[in-house]
């Protein structure tokens, strides 16, 4: 969930849930037609279909598609089709019930009052058109020829809404406070500050080209200023302080313009400044986005990884653009030690000339650089390369320093089916034999302190169909049904279950507090859901929210208690296996204690084993 998810209060937001019935808001973008059973069917704005296989459930407040996979409640709804975060999903949904939210007063963020966000938002609205009309006045005219000077004309400026402020002291402050916005929203917005020895209230941007950041929904939320003056000894960019509306970490510039050009393409283009954001749109580029002084970092992820999402997977591109120079080819290796998880996806554009994308298009054209882009080398390649750049490869000792320095590079891509083929080119970088590279890698996993995860089980083909279905049957029951579920499926741990799936739903059910704290609906759903630690777990908890459980009618405490007992059972069965096992290979005169105790825990697990048969037929 976002980070955002806790400052809205829990009472709104279930409050938001109960006036925004899912069926309702699905039908605003899907037909849905009655499916029997108060289920309803439709096509999925998901993924392509002919016929139906979105599936939505109004009494539990769920949809769940057959097809793609995709599923959750209402606000994971809006989230994927608005492309919008959980927060601003509440909101949104908020909006269309007709409800003020009240967020939280507690908590590390700072204050946010009821409508303060609104309030903050029509005031940034309100600069920004000032800002523009600055920019077409006669003092304007070296923001103006800035811009030319970089291939903008008139148009572009307004597609971007470019604008000025002017030297005054409080021109905006001024017209803002004429405007009824309060000298207190003025300075919580970052728009304005007390000033001088006076104190009086004076602007915050002066004598700069002005950039209006926008956040995913379009609202402006802040602004990015250029220096333009020699004699302003102020920094070369100066952007909005923190505020209850604008959190660096987050704030994407263009991203609003670009979010629909990002999920349709699975592709995002970072680069570094607005004017390259401007460049890449206006040639062609508009997934483009820039991070507003700091760091492209695991927050910009967050947002981007949300429009990458695709069918429940992560899959895209990310594409960094860098000018080719030390600092650019630091943060490339930066970028592939903090985020394992987007390695694959991540690349890497460097302009040959050591130009940015605004440089390229005034000197090249708007083709040069959507052949930048197009250039893109794996971020993987780029780090390898640029490695064994350092190195002379020319003498036997080069060689093995340049493979004891990227080996352990190949060996920390955290997806293992990637790493052969990078050792394959990593031999040929070398000019080695792979075995050489191979040998090197693997020695560098068995080395200790190396952190790499253990390969994730895959799915078991050998486990029985019918065992899968039983152990799905359970789970679907504790999903739908917790307070029938309760304490009896709870007292059956992970180690019940041998579809690798099924395990990790049964660990977010323990994580999210368990069935028999749950009391039925979309929000124990939401919450299982939540605590899947993979997507696949995650997409089938929505899956099992939808799915009619097997029983004929509505399942009672007798099915309950076979569905459980059965699979203890079958669990027990598993564990006496491999008691005998042990017991078979071990010497009962060499080890007596430990035989007789191991022998002591079969007839236990065989007692066991009988009392679940009897209360699984039982219960027939
Ligand atoms: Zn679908």
């Amino acid at each position: 969930m976002s980070s955002q998810a806790g400052r809205i209060r829990d009472a709104d937001i279930a409050l938001v849930r109960e006036r925004s019935p899912i069926d309702e808001v699905v039908s605003q973008r899907v037909t849905l037609k009655n499916a029997g059973g108060g289920n309803m069917k439709g096509l999925c704005p998901f993924h392509d279909e002919r016929s139906p296989s979105f599936n939505v459930s109004p009494a539990r407040g769920f949809f769940h598609c057959f097809g793609c996979g995709v599923g959750g409640d209402v606000i994971s709804f809006v989230m994927r089709t608005e492309l919008l975060s959980f927060a601003e999903s509440v909101q949104w949904l908020a909006d269309r019930a007709g409800i003020a939210l009240t967020y939280e007063e507690s908590g590390p963020a700072p204050n946010r009052k009821p409508g303060q966000r609104q309030r903050l938002i029509a005031a940034h609205t309100a600069a920004a058109v000032f800002y523009r009309q600055q920019l077409l006045t006669p003092g304007a005219r070296i923001a103006r020829d800035f811009l030319a000077q970089r291939g903008f004309d008139q148009q572009a400026a307004e597609q971007f809404s470019c604008g000025f402020a002017s030297p005054e002291w409080d021109a905006l402050s001024k017209h803002l406070l004429h405007q009824g916005f309060s000298e207190e929203e003025l300075i919580t917005g970052g728009l304005a500050k007390h000033g001088g020895r006076s104190g009086n209230l004076i602007d915050r941007f002066r004598r700069r080209l002005m950039w209006p950041i926008r956040d995913l929904t379009g609202d402006i939320i802040g602004f990015g200023a250029r220096r333009l003056f020699d004699d302003d000894d102020g920094p070369k960019y100066l952007n909005t302080p923190e505020t209850p509306i604008y959190k660096k970490s987050q704030v994407l510039y263009g991203v609003d313009a670009a979010k629909r050009e990002i999920a349709s393409s699975h592709r995002a283009v970072i680069v570094e400044g607005y004017t390259d954001v401007m460049a890449c749109h206006l040639a062609g580029i508009g997934s483009a986005v820039a991070t507003c002084g700091t760091a492209f970092g695991a927050d910009h992820v967050g947002v981007l990884r949300r429009l990458l999402m695709d069918q429940d997977e992560f899959r895209g591109e990310v594409i960094f653009t860098f000018d080719g120079d030390a600092a650019g080819q630091k943060a490339a290796m930066r970028a592939f030690e903090d985020d394992q998880k987007f390695v694959a996806q991540t690349f890497i554009a460097i302009s040959p000339d050591d130009m940015d994308p605004c440089e390229l298009r005034l000197a090249h054209g708007d083709t040069a650089v959507r052949d930048l882009v197009a250039r893109r080398e794996p971020l993987i390649n780029f780090v390898l390369r640029t490695t064994i750049a350092r190195y002379d490869l020319g003498t036997v000792e080069g060689q093995a320093a340049a493979l004891r320095a990227t080996a352990p590079l190949v060996a920390k891509i955290k997806d293992r089916s990637l790493r052969p083929g990078y050792a394959r080119r990593l031999a040929g970088y070398l000019g080695i034999e792979v075995e050489q590279t191979n040998a090197a890698i693997s020695a560098e996993l068995r080395a200790p302190g190396n952190n790499a995860p253990a390969q994730r089980a895959a799915p078991d083909a050998t486990i029985d169909p019918a065992v899968r279905e039983l152990e799905r049957e359970a789970l679907r029951l504790a999903v739908q049904y917790p307070v029938l579920a309760g304490p009896h499926f709870d007292a059956i741990d992970e180690t019940a279950y041998l579809d690798p799936v099924h395990i990790a739903i049964r660990r977010a059910i323990t994580a999210a507090g368990g069935a028999d704290s749950a009391t039925e609906g979309p929000q124990w759903i939401d919450k299982v859901s939540s605590a899947c630690e993979d997507l696949i777990a995650s997409s089938t908890v929505s899956q099992l929210a939808v799915e009619s459980a097997r029983s004929a009618a509505d399942p009672d405490q007798p099915y309950v208690a076979v569905v459980l007992a059965r699979l203890q059972e079958l669990a027990v069965t598993r564990r006496i296996a491999g008691v005998k096992s042990r017991l078979q290979r071990m010497n009962p005169v060499e080890h007596t204690s430990e035989y007789n105790t191991l022998f002591g825990e079969l007839i236990a697990l065989e007692q066991q084993k009988r009392g679940l048969r009897e209360q699984a037929i039982g219960g027939l």
